[in-house]
C-alpha cells in the first residue's frame, strides 16, 4: 500500500520509472483527482497543462503506472476503465448508475464479515473488491 505522504512521482521514482514531462503532469493530476476518472477525463485535464499530451500518452502512462502496482484500475460496467492513486486505507465503492459518480465507503460489519466467509471455507482473506450500483432513492422511498 501506498504511503499517503509519497507522491505518485516519489513512488515513480522508487520503481525506477523514467518520469518525462508528461508523464510527470499525468501522475499530478491522478494525484489530485478524487473521482476516479477515465482516460478521456484524464486526457482533457492534462491537455489543459501541456496541450502536447495526446490521448495515447495517457494511455500508455496509466498502463505502465498500474503496471507498477501506484494506480488502481476500476471497471465500474460503463465500458471504460476508471482509476485512481492506490489509497492508503482500503475502502469500497458505490457506484451511482445515473451519473457515474463514484462514493468510498468503509465498513468494518463487510470486511469482518468476508473474512469470516473466506475462513469458514478454509482460507485467509488477502483481498477482495466490492462494488455496489445503485439508484438515488427518490424522496418517498428515503426513510
Ligand atoms: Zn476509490
Amino acid at each position: 500500500m501506498a504511503d499517503i505522504t509519497r507522491t505518485l512521482e516519489e513512488l515513480c521514482a522508487e520503481r525506477g520509472l523514467r518520469m518525462t514531462d508528461q508523464r510527470r503532469v499525468i501522475a499530478r493530476i491522478l494525484q489530485q483527482s478524487t473521482d476516479h476518472p477515465d482516460v478521456e477525463e484524464l486526457h482533457r485535464r492534462s491537455a489543459v497543462v501541456d496541450a502536447r499530451i495526446s490521448i495515447a500518452t495517457v494511455y500508455r502512462t496509466v498502463k505502465l503506472f498500474e503496471d507498477a502496482g501506484i494506480i488502481e484500475r476500476h471497471d465500474f460496467r460503463e465500458g471504460r476503465s476508471r482509476y485512481e492513486t492506490v489509497p492508503e486505507e482500503h475502502h469500497d465503492h458505490l457506484i451511482d448508475l445515473k451519473t457515474g459518480r463514484v462514493i468510498e465507503f468503509h465498513s468494518p460489519e463487510i470486511e469482518a464479515l468476508q473474512e469470516r466467509i473466506a475462513r469458514e471455507h478454509g482460507f485467509k482473506l488477502v483481498d477482495h473488491r466490492l462494488e455496489l450500483y445503485g439508484v438515488p432513492l427518490a424522496r418517498d422511498d428515503q426513510g
